[in-house]
């Protein structure tokens, strides 16, 4: 079902909301439609598709957790060492046997063989070459909005697209 972009009152992206929750902010007078499109909701509403809240809100540093769906969706839900795309595991660059840690920079998606392959070496020592060096994905609000990605139809993200690059 359709999502709205939440906006703080100083036009920064805050957050994505199911439209339920975006009328009920709307009703409780919290926050204005900026943008909608033409469906309607019935009772004089129309489908938002960008609020915006009327008054500023404080947005705390919001660490993206290091789940293992993040680190999928962050590769790509590939192996980072052959570009397979099944059987993925998550590998330690460093092993955590040699004291490697869980952190974004540590992490990667690795087939089964590759994992197996790499052992309890450093890629270098494995002879593997990483796609991409792993990092912590910069923008919370892009990487929620990236695994929004399909659920958002192409129209309504068009919308969204000039509130969202301002702030890179
Ligand atoms: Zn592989």
């Amino acid at each position: 079902m359709s999502k709205v972009l939440l906006l703080n009152s100083s036009y920064e992206p805050l957050h994505i909301c199911s439209w339920q929750r975006a009328i009920i902010l709307l009703i409780k007078g919290k926050a204005e439609t900026v943008e909608r499109n033409g469906k309607d909701l019935g009772g004089g509403w129309r489908l938002p598709l960008v609020i915006r809240l009327l008054y500023y809100i404080k947005i705390p540093h919001k660490d993206i957790p290091l789940t293992r769906r993040n680190i999928m969706h962050r590769d790509n839900y590939t192996c980072q060492y052959c570009g397979k795309k099944n059987d993925l595991t998550i590998d330690h660059v460093l092993p955590r046997s040699r004291g490697g840690k869980d952190t974004w920079d540590n992490v990667v998606v690795a087939c089964l063989r590759c994992n197996v392959a790499k052992g309890s070496r450093t890629p270098k020592e494995a002879g593997f070459e990483l796609a991409t060096r792993p990092c912590r994905p910069f923008n919370f609000i892009h990487f929620e909005l990236s695994k929004q990605n399909n659920h958002v139809s192409r129209k309504d993200y068009e919308q969204w697209r000039k509130y969202l690059y301002e702030y890179d």
